[in-house]
């Protein structure tokens, strides 16, 4: 079998790293197959900075990731668009990359004299699969207007990277030795994209961690998203997704060291137990209901899954996990321990669309006289649904779906993420190009907020407003 040259999870997540050889991965599947942009270089180990080097390595990376998460998913699991996905390595110069339903994109950009492209990392480009497969198990989170479903969506992402680099007896030897076996602790899987993290700190020094992009190890207790300020720095919490998600994250990497505290940290029972977190993973957001406190839904789900998978084997080690950061509040872990089996035994509302509501925005702040937009709005809360901790006491009271669409589309605004040209195409729109993750679509009388794609810029700055109004809708 031919062998190629790869990064095992970052370019830059160790002090004098070099690639490692590996089988040339099979890129074309049936069921979960890959289409990468131009001519296939032929199976060989290529010097690194070569085009035919980022080729392997990234196919190695993200045929990792399918090949672990092909485990935990259906067998009829197909991607959203119904075809190979497409994986272009290269769009042009950036620092970024984006799952667009269609395609994943990666960049390049050159810092410091160093070409980074976002697609030579496994972390990133796993990262970048990680919202491909997401769309895959739960498509209706693609549109929700609701800041903590948007942050999951890139908890599910740095979760997925973790787990794909796991999946290298290489990775799960040297984490082990380099945490004495605790895996909460800072590592190379907690340390998500280090060298992006890197390029984008020379520009942006507090957008990013210290050490990498994000480090799955914080001390970021959860707090309403819908109360946090629209951006922060990388030290504190703020409703941006990106910064949002490493709560949900942190809780995640906890409960994947108490799983394997209960097992014994091995090598062996780290592989065992890093499939397992996938399992209880994917049924937990296949039956977690699209609620504005979705974090807890979720949590509550692993819980129940963890009754029905393992017959509560990880119980105390996931409740210490998410109640330890108020992801679920301590009687919400209770209640769901009790009613688990009952509520994953019902079947999970898989096709249940979410209810389309208006939300009134100002449009003329950011230049266009829009006064009410249509967004696909999050459950409300129900009786039995999960709760997350206040701060001080007890259980928290989930955003209503109206005050957590306000406050996505709000954040949307204010950040410039919103692509509204094709209601005014010829005048200033509250967008930057290529920064954009939704856009404004009308529809007869109404305009409806829909979703383009996630992208992973985190150095976003409010956009100024254009001096004049746009058109009105
Ligand atoms: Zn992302």
């Amino acid at each position: 079998m031919s062998r190629i040259a790869a990064w095992e999870d970052d370019p830059q997540s160790a002090l004098h790293i070099e690639p490692v050889t590996r089988p040339a991965p099979i890129v074309k599947q049936p069921r979960l197959g890959l289409s990468l942009v131009g001519p296939e270089p032929p199976a060989r180990v290529y010097v690194r900075g070569t085009s035919g080097f980022r080729y392997w390595n990234a196919a190695d990376a993200l045929s990792r990731g399918i090949c672990y998460w092909g485990r935990a998913l259906p067998e009829d699991a197909r991607w959203h668009a119904g075809r190979s996905l497409v994986v272009d390595l290269d769009a042009g110069v950036d620092l970024n990359a984006y799952y667009d339903r269609q395609e994943l994109c990666f960049f390049h950009a050159t810092v410091r004299g160093v070409a980074v492209y976002s697609g030579e990392s496994p972390d990133v480009l796993c990262h970048e699969l990680g919202h491909a497969l997401l769309d895959t198990i739960r498509p209706q989170l693609w549109n929700a207007a609701s800041i903590e479903v948007a942050s999951f969506h890139e908890s599910f992402g740095d979760i997925s990277a973790i787990l794909s680099a796991l999946e290298l007896e290489s990775v799960r030897d040297v984490v082990l030795a380099d945490t004495g076996g605790k895996l909460a602790r800072a590592s190379r899987v907690s340390r998500l994209a280090e060298q992006l993290g890197w390029a984008i700190r020379q520009s942006h020094p507090d957008a990013v961690d210290a050490d990498c992009l994000r480090n799955a190890v914080n001390s970021f207790f959860y707090r309403q998203p819908e109360s946090l300020p629209p951006m922060a720095p990388a030290s504190a919490l703020s409703s941006e997704p990106h910064s949002f998600s490493r709560v949900f994250t942190a809780a995640w990497l906890e409960s994947l060291a108490e799983m394997l505290g209960r097992r014994g940290a091995t090598p062996a029972t780290l592989a065992a137990v890093a499939v397992d977190a996938g399992r209880l993973l994917v049924a937990a957001v296949r039956s977690a209901r699209i609620a504005s406190n979705y974090f807890a839904q979720v949590a509550a789900g692993l819980l129940a899954a963890d009754a029905v998978l393992f017959d509560g084997a990880y119980r105390d080690g996931l409740r210490r996990a998410f109640v330890g950061r108020g992801i679920l509040s301590m009687s919400s872990a209770e209640a769901t321990l009790h009613g688990a089996r009952a509520r994953t035994a019902a079947a999970p509302r898989r096709g249940a669309a979410l209810r389309t509501i208006g939300v009134p925005v100002d449009g003329r702040a950011y230049g266009l006289r829009v006064g009410r937009l249509l967004v696909e709005a999050p459950l409300g809360p129900a009786r039995w649904s999960a709760a997350s901790a206040a701060p001080d006491l007890g259980s928290l009271a989930a955003a209503t779906p109206e005050r957590a669409s306000r406050a996505f589309v709000e954040d949307l605004l204010r950040r410039g993420r919103v692509d509204a040209s094709a209601l005014a195409p010829t005048r200033a729109t509250p967008g930057r190009p290529g920064r954009t993750t939704h856009a404004l679509v009308r529809k007869g009388g109404d305009v409806r907020l829909v979703r383009r794609l996630f992208h992973e810029l985190v150095s976003g700055r409010c956009t100024r407003m254009p001096a004049r109004a746009g058109k009105d809708v």
